[in-house]
């Protein structure tokens, strides 16, 4: 029952219909070259499958506010005609869309288009480990001028067509920069005790109150908490949030967390729902301050509509913000709505294709919906002036994809897998402690071929018998996979010696000392499931709590402390022979892996040369020459992939052609995100 979620919300005179928001994402296609048609069309598939309100991702009021060279500037005509373009298509598909105003301040990166040549502005120049660089201190006219600049964005806003803005205040953006101690070292009029530095963000409310004009919404996104060493007390927080109620806000969205933040706030190790609790808190400083009235919006970490309704029902949020589940699943609302949740692609927060990407310049998209940022390059349904027969071998991530979009497009598939269980090595990903929604994703996909009429043939090894039927098809995609790469080094063939797949199948099996041959991401995984236990993970208050952070409103204690190892009592050392351990693991997500298997004990060697393997262990030799054992009662190997050929040398031999995907297409770095975009470009190249 989603009884609280599907009930309408009125945001200062704009009603929207369902208590769902789609938050601001970055995407990456705010400044390509082709007038807003990525951007429209990326923004009205999410209306047509139910989102409701929509807030873009940040569009700079300046140029020295745009976040990266990816990034959109409102000064900028051609930005404009995009967001006009946007704005118009979500009307016609029956949406409501918000402009968020933006300015990254100290966390521009290099090459965004007011940071060529100058540094970035912020309102005290303290380093940013997120940019990399030592702010410029904005002087008097620097920050009446970016006042400025948000009031004239909302004046755009406006003409531009849309329904609402939302002002960017938190996640560590200029306007938060402005509000903690950390960032803010000013003593003047807009820095020095708790009121000067509040001055700015309320300074900006006012002006973009004033600047939209009454009966046009206007939200603030506030930091609820910044978690990070010297961020913005609560005490603070909980009266900048009744001071901006007072300015006229409509509706206050509560984020959490900056880029530098010690503490993970999107990952998949933070279970869902845990910020709610900072929405919840500003809910209730409105309340006792007589601003009860102001829709609060809660953010971050969830990924089921079933968990809004959970936070909704609560009481002290009014709606919940969605973004990552929106590049998911673009129908998530709908099909929650019809009662088909377990139909919905869940986001697995791997973040690999959506925040690892909105760093840099790459658009962004979604592992588990690569048609995500590419919605007009690959249309969801055609119309096939001929209804082909298709075969997908291969029922891994890759075939899957294509399976399913071979499918939607209306043609009759086949698929066919040499294992009992579809899913590949995306279900061993599954096992690991905290990953279990990958598990979803594989259930998913074998109830939408199930909708879509197509069977999956398990335990069918294609073979020279097959030829015949594979002739018959209009086609053939080829998916089938990697295998474990067996290294050539003495020792290999010993009892005691398995790959990672056997590792992943069986870990009781192992014993009390395990040594693993390869640091990339399986192998990381694979630390993780040895290391971990089968509880289901924390709860959002025992997460909080490892966290030192169950205390009741006041100073948020920051720690980088992490819950007590649950499995701990295994020894196990994970080692590489050059890089660093889990480098192809994105940069949201490796520090907070690779700091839980440091908390676990996890022995990490690098720069190693591996000698043999014995019966005691693993005998390296380091980088200053020492040689030593490793010692371990079992040994798996983490060497990488090797594509698996055998069925490809038949369609050869048949001379039967075919599209490869995933692994079978090239082991090497092989991601799940890869796979998913190569098995859906198979799909529509074939
Ligand atoms: Fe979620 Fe991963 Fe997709 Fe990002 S790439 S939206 S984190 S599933």
């Amino acid at each position: 029952m989603l009884d609280q979620v599907f009930r309408p919300c009125v945001i200062g005179g704009l009603t929207v219909p369902h208590r769902i928001v789609m938050g601001a994402m970055h995407l990456n296609l705010e400044a390509l070259d082709d007038g807003g048609a990525a951007l429209a069309a990326f923004y009205t598939e999410r209306v047509r499958g139910g989102a409701g309100l929509i807030v873009t991702g940040g569009s700079a009021v300046a140029p020295a506010g745009s976040g990266g060279p990816g990034y959109g500037v409102l000064d900028d005509e051609k930005h404009r005609s995009a967001l006009r373009l946007a704005a118009r298509a979500v009307h016609e598909a029956g949406g409501l869309i918000a402009l968020q105003l933006f300015h990254a301040g100290r966390y521009a990166l290099p090459g965004a288009p007011g940071a060529v040549g100058a540094a970035p502005l912020a309102p005290s120049a303290v380093y940013s480990r997120f940019s990399r660089t030592v702010p410029r201190t904005m002087t008097e006219e620097q920050i009446t001028g970016t006042v400025a600049a948000f009031a004239r964005g909302a004046e755009r806003a406006r003409e531009l067509g849309f329904d609402a803005v939302e002002v960017m205040g938190s996640e560590g953006y200029l306007i938060n920069q402005f509000t903690a101690p950390l960032t803010n070292r000013r003593d003047d009029a807009w820095g020095g005790d708790a009121g000067r530095r509040r001055r700015f963000p309320v300074e900006v409310l006012r002006a973009v109150r004033a600047a939209a004009g009454p009966g046009f919404p206007v939200l603030f996104r506030m930091s609820g908490a910044d978690l990070v060493d010297d961020g913005t007390p609560w005490e603070e927080t909980s009266a900048l949030a009744v001071e901006l109620a007072g300015a006229g806000a409509d509706a206050l969205a509560v984020g959490v967390g900056w880029h530098e933040s010690p503490v993970p706030t999107v990952q998949a190790q933070v279970p869902a729902g845990t910020w709610a609790v900072y929405a919840e808190r500003v809910k209730r400083a409105l309340r006792a301050a007589g601003h009860g009235a102001v829709p609060v919006i809660a953010s971050n970490r969830f990924n089921r509509l079933a968990q809004a309704e959970q936070a909704l029902a609560g009481g002290d949020v009014d709606l919940v913000a969605m973004a990552r589940p929106f590049l998911a699943d673009p129908a998530i609302v709908d099909k929650s709505r019809r009662g088909a949740s377990a139909s919905v692609d869940l986001c697995i927060a791997c973040n690999e294709a959506c925040i690892d990407r909105s760093f840099g310049t790459e658009r962004v998209s979604c592992l588990v919906n690569p048609r995500a940022g590419h919605e007009r390059e690959f249309p969801a349904r055609s119309s096939p002036a001929r209804r082909g027969r298709y075969a997908v071998i291969g029922a891994g991530l890759a075939g899957l994809e294509a399976a399913r979009t071979l499918a939607g497009l209306g043609h009759e598939v086949e698929v066919y897998e040499a294992a009992d269980e579809p899913g590949g090595q995306f279900r061993l990903a599954a096992r690991v402690p905290g990953k279990a929604d990958f598990a979803a994703t594989v259930r998913q996909r074998e109830q939408e071929l199930d909708r879509l009429g197509v069977p999956v043939y398990l335990g069918h090894r294609i073979g020279v018998r097959d030829v015949p039927a594979l002739r018959a098809m209009d086609g053939v995609v080829l998916a089938t996979g990697v295998r474990p790469h067996r290294p050539d080094l003495p020792g290999v063939d010993l009892p005691h010696v398995l790959d990672y797949a056997r590792a992943f199948a069986d870990p009781a099996a192992l014993g009390p000392c395990v040594a693993v041959i390869g640091g990339g991401g399986i192998a990381v995984d694979l630390a993780h499931l040895l290391t971990g236990d089968s509880s289901p993970g924390p709860t959002p208050e025992e997460f909080l709590a490892s966290r030192a952070m169950t205390a009741p409103p006041g100073a948020v204690p920051v720690s980088r402390t992490t819950a007590a190892p649950a499995g701990g009592s295994r020894q196990l050392t994970v080692m590489r022979r050059g890089g660093r351990i889990g480098a192809g693991i994105g940069p949201s997500t490796r520090w907070v892996v690779m700091e839980e298997l440091r908390a676990r004990g996890v022995r990490l060697l690098t720069d190693v040369t591996y000698e043999e393997i014995t019966q005691g262990g693993v005998v390296v030799v380091d980088k200053g020459g020492e040689r030593r054992l490793v010692a371990a009662d079992h040994v798996v190997l983490a060497t990488g992939q090797e594509s698996r050929r055998e069925v490809a040398a038949v369609l050869r031999r048949a001379e039967i052609p075919f599209e490869s995907a995933g692994g079978a297409a090239d082991a090497r770095s092989l991601n799940a995100v890869r796979a998913t975009a190569q098995g859906l470009r198979a799909a529509h190249r074939i």
